[in-house]
C-alpha cells in the first residue's frame, strides 16, 4: 500500500533517508511556529556522555538517520508537552 500525504495511520510507515532532512519537510509542517524540542514525542536516548534526540512518533533506529534535531521545526503530528 501506498502512503497517503498527511494520513497519520500512514506516517509511521514512511522512512526517513538520509540525515539531512527534518520529518516536517517530509510527512508536512505544523502549522505555528513549533519545534521538536516542545513536542510531546521528542525524547532525549542517553548514550555514553552524550544524548540523541529521537521521536516516538516515526520509525527509530540506532543509527543517526533517526535522529531529530531540538530545533527542527514541527511537523504535522505535533502535539504540545505540558509539564
Ligand atoms: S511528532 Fe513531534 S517530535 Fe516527532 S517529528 Fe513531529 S514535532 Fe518532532
Amino acid at each position: 500500500m501506498k502512503p497517503e500525504f498527511g494520513n497519520p495511520k500512514h506516517i509511521a510507515m514512511i522512512k526517513k533517508k538520509g540525515t539531512g532532512k527534518c520529518w516536517a519537510d517530509i510527512v508536512g509542517r505544523y502549522p505555528g511556529m513549533e519545534h521538536c524540542k516542545d513536542c510531546k514525542f521528542c525524547q532525549g536516548w542517553v548514550h555514553h556522555d552524550k544524548t540523541y534526540y529521537k521521536c516516538e512518533k516515526h520509525p527509530v533506529t540506532n543509527g543517526p538517520g533517526t535522529d531529530i534535531r531540538l530545533k527542527d521545526h514541527a511537523c504535522i503530528l505535533f502535539e504540545k508537552d505540558v509539564k
